[in-house]
């Protein structure tokens, strides 16, 4: 049981699990029914769980009750004339790029965890690297197989790239984090394979250049696949941590760009573009990695800053401004950091205006400071036109600041749309929006 209690929140502000909890794996779409109307029927409370990579504690069992893992639900199947995959709840991140790919496909989105199920993706609407050129996880999904907590089973949407037909109940599961159905299976958009890729690693000596340069780049034209954030001290202990080597040596920020094209030349023109554009805003020279394996590499390396970072932090933020205001929003975490005489490491999908600022533990500076602080740190993003998470969800920890963010109408009609769902609130209580 000990593996299903607790998600990837960092320790200090993780849920408590509840003590009284039973695990169910169920293996088709029936027995996740059978399952739900008799929790329904007996009034027991349901965690739907994924891969529980997750960062707000939406998959804790908070209560005493049922966690439902999708886990042993994991078939998947490419419909490669419709650029489609249909898969179920629990295929991994990792097996539906690999099903993509054998394909000869592909699925751009990669929020950084491929042990994350496909279930979670969706119910978190997921974002990551890759999401600047085709959006995050909502706009790959068309068509969703759900089942309501009454036991009812739905098939939303479908291999559709255009569908006004009512209110779009598929997206409005899409990040609904557990708490209106149990999603069994997703059809996803996929795309065709580039034929050609490079990334690029831009070094600053100054951060706010290398963050102000992020808009100058969208708007020069150019819609990379991936623009990310990250910091030297930062991606290096990313690096140590997988026991690898960052590959610039300058720099004390870094801009990582993914360009993709049909053809080399297209690419090569594509870095040229971005680098002077980065030059022109105050960069070092630009490093290009072009084969699949360098280029992957870099890639792990970001994606790991997390694990590297998670035994150190208290809180990791999940803030997000309009694009062109992530300067701002950095000047903003700055001072704030100033003034409670803290550093705060910041990284994030800068392209995306997506920030994760790390709030570390510090001795002798308790919960109450780390309230505080990200009292400050939410108040600067909505300032800014933001708001408090922009991809790992509210889950159960987000929710004491969810007032912050949206007010009482915005609530009453999401507790409308709950009930009307989950009338005896048996899904996932206690997670995104409520209390
Ligand atoms: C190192 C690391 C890097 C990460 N990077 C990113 C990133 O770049 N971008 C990003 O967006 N996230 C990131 N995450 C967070 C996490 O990977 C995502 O939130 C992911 O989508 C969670 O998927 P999961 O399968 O692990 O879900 P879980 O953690 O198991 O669950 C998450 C939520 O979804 C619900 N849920 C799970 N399965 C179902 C289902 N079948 N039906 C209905 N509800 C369900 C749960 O109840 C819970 O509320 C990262 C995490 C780690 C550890």
């Amino acid at each position: 049981m000990e593996n299903y209690l607790t998600d990837e929140t960092a320790g200090p502000v993780s849920p408590q699990p509840a003590t009284d909890v039973v695990l169910v794996k169920p293996a088709a779409v029936q027995e996740v029914a059978n399952i739900l109307k008799l929790a329904n029927e007996k009034g027991v409370p349901v965690f739907p769980r994924g891969g529980g990579t997750g960062l707000v504690g939406g998959t804790t069992p908070t209560a005493n009750g049922i966690v439902l893992s999708t886990e042993r639900m994991d078939e998947v199947e490419v419909d490669k004339k419709n650029l489609m995959v249909v898969a179920e709840a629990g295929v991994t991140l990792e097996k539906l790029i690999q099903a993509a790919e054998n394909a000869d496909l592909f699925f751009p989105l990669h929020p950084g965890d491929e042990g994350a199920h496909l279930g979670g993706l969706v119910a978190t609407n997921a974002g990551g690297v890759r999401a600047v050129k085709y959006g995050i996880m909502r706009n790959y999904v068309k068509g969703i197989e759900v089942v309501l907590a009454t036991g009812e089973i739905l098939n939303l949407g479908g291999k559709l790239l255009k569908n006004n037909t009512g209110y779009n109940l598929t997206q409005l599961m899409v990040g609904s984090e557990g708490t209106l159905g149990m999603i069994t299976k997703v059809m996803l958009r996929l795309y065709p394979k580039f034929e050609a890729t490079a990334t690029l690693i831009i070094p600053y000596e100054d951060r706010h250049n290398a963050i102000n340069t992020v808009p100058k780049i969208l708007q020069g034209g150019v819609i990379p696949l991936a623009i990310e954030y990250v910091e030297k001290d930062l991606i290096e202990r990313s690096a140590h941590h997988l026991g690898e080597r960052w590959p610039a040596e300058e720099g004390k920020a870094f801009l990582i760009v993914i360009v993709t094209g049909t053809e080399d030349e297209e690419v090569y023109s594509l870095c040229e573009k971005i680098s002077s554009i980065c030059t022109e805003n105050g960069s070092d020279e630009s490093l290009i990695a072009e084969s699949k394996k360098d280029q992957d590499r870099i890639l792990k390396i970001r994606s790991n800053i997390y694990t590297a970072l998670k035994p150190f932090t208290a809180d990791i933020l999940d803030v997000t401004v309009p694009p062109a205001s992530i300067g701002k929003l950095l000047d903003a975490i700055d001072e704030i950091a100033e003034r409670y005489k803290t550093h705060i490491p910041v990284y994030g999908h800068a392209g995306d205006g997506n920030l994760h600022p790390h709030i570390m533990k510090e001795e002798g500076r308790g919960s109450e400071y780390v309230k505080k602080l990200k009292i400050e740190a939410y108040k600067a993003t909505i300032e800014l036109g933001g708001v408090i998470t922009g991809e790992h969800g509210v889950g159960k920890i987000r929710t004491e600041n969810i007032d912050i963010c949206l007010n009482e109408k915005e609530m009453e009609l999401m507790r409308e749309i709950k009930k009307a769902f989950d009338p005896n609130n048996i899904l996932n209580p206690g997670c995104c929006p409520f209390k």
